[in-house]
Formats: structure tokens, sequence, C-alpha cells
């Protein structure tokens, strides 16, 4: 970019002052305008995010550029009732007035992405914020260049830098957007970041949406359907080579039907990529060295039930289930974010609702059990962002619920109309008649000065 930061920030205020995104027609079309890029670009994302992270096709459809579609369309279909101004009841007191609620955009927003899914967590915020009638800069994460620098030449070559535009870099360009006037900050990332994006939105008092990370518990009780279980927990955590930042970070599982289980996810991986999964094209490879190095540390932090296979040159580790593990290994301090699951077991379920209480409220929580009772004691008992009852991540793979963590998880949520309220403001209006005037509510009424 051949601009300033502040000189790009300044123009998006006066595009957006001009109120040509407010405008629903103008939204609608630069949506339509975001799906066709997204399709006539297909191949080069797909290309792009093997070669950032070895992701084959059909996973790279399902988790990144079909959900941006989908909430393209989502989108689409129901902006007109989203952007609405919804009468609400008036006091009265207030006899003869109306009361209305107006969804406003805030304005100029920043949207800064990891590497994990640098597609879905790239547009579909920015989708939100188009929806929602800002303009946008979107900042996508530098440890995938590829898919960084193609995202960069498509928006530049599609839309106008005044309402969209990217700007490529790593924490310093992070931390200089930060210094910019936005009207608001929508961050996906580390919690630790998370907290640096919100001291910062602190200090200009913008509003922010932070999709943070943590350990994500999966809790398999001693009546689950195992087979079922086993299968969904291995998706869930093996997908994207466990770099979900909702996939199972550890099990918590009744000691009554551990072995069971474990052997029943070998068999599962076994069926997902076959006998040796780190030369699987199905599975993809760990982002970069540093992390890969982080990862395969933890392998020496407890039992190895099954995996454990690791290759540098391909950058793989082979999903992997670790027994035995102390509670103070750096593997249960830390958010995993890779292949390695650690299993822990319980006796009694409040033995593993006291564990996760005693934890930072996780981004995701899983239960798998048959007995209602079962389910709903984790549900009320424990506070998580969202989650599934014997199922993974499938949660956040529908625009009916709100996305998002809760503490150190994160705060605020969007896809589908949550997203849509996550770039918009409230604005409450009371239009007042002037048929006639309540005399009661002025200092000089005899009746006393009430207003409420
Ligand atoms: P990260 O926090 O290291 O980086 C995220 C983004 O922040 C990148 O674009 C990076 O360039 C930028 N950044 C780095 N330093 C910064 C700074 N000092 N100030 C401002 N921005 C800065 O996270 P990551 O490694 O890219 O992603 C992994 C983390 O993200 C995991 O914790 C994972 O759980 C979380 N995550 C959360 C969600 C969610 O939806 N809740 C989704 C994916 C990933």
């Amino acid at each position: 970019m051949d601009i300033s930061l502040s000189e790009l920030v300044e123009r998006q205020k006066q595009y957006y002052d001009s109120g040509m995104t407010k405008d629903i027609r103008h939204r609608l079309d630069t949506l339509q305008k975001l799906r066709e890029t997204l399709q006539g670009a297909e191949d080069q994302l797909f290309e792009a995010l093997h070669r950032d992270l070895s992701k084959p096709k059909a996973e790279a459809y399902a988790t990144e550029i079909g959900v941006v579609l989908h909430e393209i369309s989502f989108a689409m279909k129901h902006l007109k009732k989203w952007v609405k101004a919804r009468k609400v009841k008036s006091m009265t007191a207030m006899l003869g007035s109306k009361s209305y609620i107006v969804p406003e955009p805030y304005g100029t927003a920043l949207i800064i992405s990891p590497w994990n899914y640098p597609v879905n967590l790239t547009f579909t915020p920015l989708v939100a914020a188009i929806a929602a009638g800002n303009t946008a800069v979107v900042k996508p994460s530098e440890l995938t260049p590829s898919v960084s620098s193609l995202i960069s030449a498509l928006v530049r070559d599609h839309f106008d830098p005044r309402h969209i535009a990217v700007v490529e870099g790593g924490p310093e360009t992070s931390t200089e957007l930060l210094e910019q006037p936005f009207d608001t900050v929508f961050f996906t990332g580390s919690t630790s970041i998370g907290k640096k994006v919100a001291e910062a939105a602190a200090r200009r008092l913008i509003p922010v949406t932070l999709e943070l990370g943590g350990k994500s518990p999966c809790i398999v009780h001693r009546d689950a359907d195992l087979k079922l279980a086993a299968r969904r927990i291995a998706f869930g955590k093996f997908t994207n080579g466990g770099q979900t930042c909702v996939a199972p970070d550890y099990l918590l599982v009744h000691r009554e039907v551990k072995q069971e289980l474990l052997e029943k996810m070998r068999q599962e991986v076994e069926r997902f990529y076959g006998k040796a999964p780190v030369r699987s094209p199905l599975y993809p490879k760990i982002v970069n060295d540093r992390h890969y190095d982080r990862l395969k540390s933890y392998l020496d932090e407890g039992e190895i039930v099954f995996g454990g296979e690791t290759d540098a040159l391909l950058r793989k580790i082979a999903p992997t289930a670790l027994d035995n593990v102390p509670l103070d290994a750096q593997v249960m301090k830390e958010e995993i974010f890779g292949p390695i699951l650690p299993v822990l077991e319980y006796g009694e379920l409040d033995e593993a609702i006291r564990f996760v209480l005693d934890k930072p409220k996780p981004l995701a929580l899983y239960v798998f059990a048959k007995d209602e009772t079962v389910q709903q004691r984790v549900v009320d008992r424990l506070s998580f962002g969202g989650g599934c009852i014997n199922d993974t991540l499938m949660h956040v793979a529908t625009p009916y619920l709100p996305f998002g963590g809760v503490g150190e998880s994160g705060t605020g949520s969007y896809h589908g109309e949550f997203g849509f309220r996550a770039f918009s403001h409230y604005k409450s209006v009371l239009k007042q008649t002037t048929a006639f005037d309540m005399p009661f509510r002025y200092p000089s009424s005899k009746s006393g000065y009430r207003l409420m």
C-alpha cells in the first residue's frame, strides 16, 4: 500500500461519512461481489491453503471457503430484516411517544485474524462488517503468507480501498493499526495478544470483539456411545492437525470406559488417515517450526497411547493420545493447538466438573453422555463460550448460534445475525408527540416533579 495507515483510515472514515456503506443495496452488492471474488479464486485459495498448511481440498472447502460462502448467503438473505428499526413499548407516563431501536454501523472497523483458518477467520468477520454497513481494514496473519498475500491481492483487485482494504504484516503492523482511530476492533487470536488489543481499544474507548483461545475440555461419561464419541472426538481434535481454536484440548473420561474409548479412537484415526497419518495427503501440517518444536516437546510429557510419530521435514505430528500426564506438565498448562490429546480420568462426574471449574472459562466444552441429567449438570454447572452435547465443533458451523468465548476465551460473539450485531451500535430513539404536553414532568407541576 503506497499510503500511510493513518491516511488509509482517514479515507475510509470519509467514505463512511458519505453514507454510501449504509445503503442496503450497496451492502448487498458488496456481499455479492465478495461471493463472486471468492468463487472465482477458489483454485488459488486451495493452492495457498495447501502451501501454508497442507490443507486438503475437501477440508479447505468445508472449513474455510464453503463456510464463508454460506455466511454470505445467510447475510444476504436476512439483511433486510436485520437492518430494520425495531419498535418497542413506550412508558405509560410518556403517552403519545414512540420508541424504537435503530441498528447503525460503528463506522470503520479493524479486523485482525489468525493463521489457523486464515480464509474463514478473515472473511467471516468481514461479511458481518459489510452487512452491518461498515468500512473495514483487514490484517491477516503473517504466519500464513501465501493466503495473506492472496487475500490482499483479491481485495485490492475487486474493492475500493476506501471501503475494504487489506494491510499485511506482523505484530508491529498490528500495533500501528491499533493506534489508528478505528470505531471498533474485531480480533481473533491468542488470549495473551487479546489482552493487548483490549488495552489498545480501552485507550480509545472503542468496542472490541475478542475471539480468543484456551483449553477446551471434552468430558466422556461412563454411559456414552463410545464408538460415536471416539469418531467425533477424533474428528474435532485432529481436523486441521489439531490447530483449531475449538478443538477438544484434553479429555476427561470416566475411568471405566477409558481403555475402550482410546482403542476406538485409535481405530477411527486409522480409518481417517491410514496407518501412517504423517504421510497422508488428508492430514495437514503444523504451521511453522516453532509450533512443531513446541508440540513435539509435549510428546515426552506422558505415555503415548497411539500416535507419536513425527516428521520434521513434512512438519507433521501424528494424531496422538497421551496418558498419565502430570497436571503440572506444560501440555496441561498451555493451550495445545496441535494433534496431541492428554487423557485424564475421573470416577465421579463432580470431579470432572471441579477440574474444569478450577481453570479459566474455556472457549468450547464437549460432553458425551446418554443420561440427560448428566448432560444438563455439565451445561448448568460450567461456563464456556459454546459447545456440544455428544459432538464436537458443530456448534460453530451454524449461523443460528452465536460463536464466541467468555472470560479468558473472549468477549462478544458473531456468525449470522450475531455478527451483524457485533459490528453495530443499537441506537435508542424516542419520538415525542407534539399534540399535547404532559405537565407533571416539569418542576412547576403541582403534582410533583416525577419523570420515572
Ligand atoms: P496470535 O494472537 O499470535 O495472532 C493473531 C493475530 O494478531 C495475527 O494477525 C498477529 O499478526 C496479530 N498480532 C500479533 N502480535 C500482536 C500484537 N502485539 N498486537 C496486535 N496484534 C498482534 O494468534 P495465532 O497464533 O495467529 O492464533 C492462534 C490463537 O488464536 C490460539 O490461541 C487460538 O485458540 C486462537 N483462535 C481463536 C479463535 C476463535 O474464534 N475464538 C479462532 C482461531 C484461533
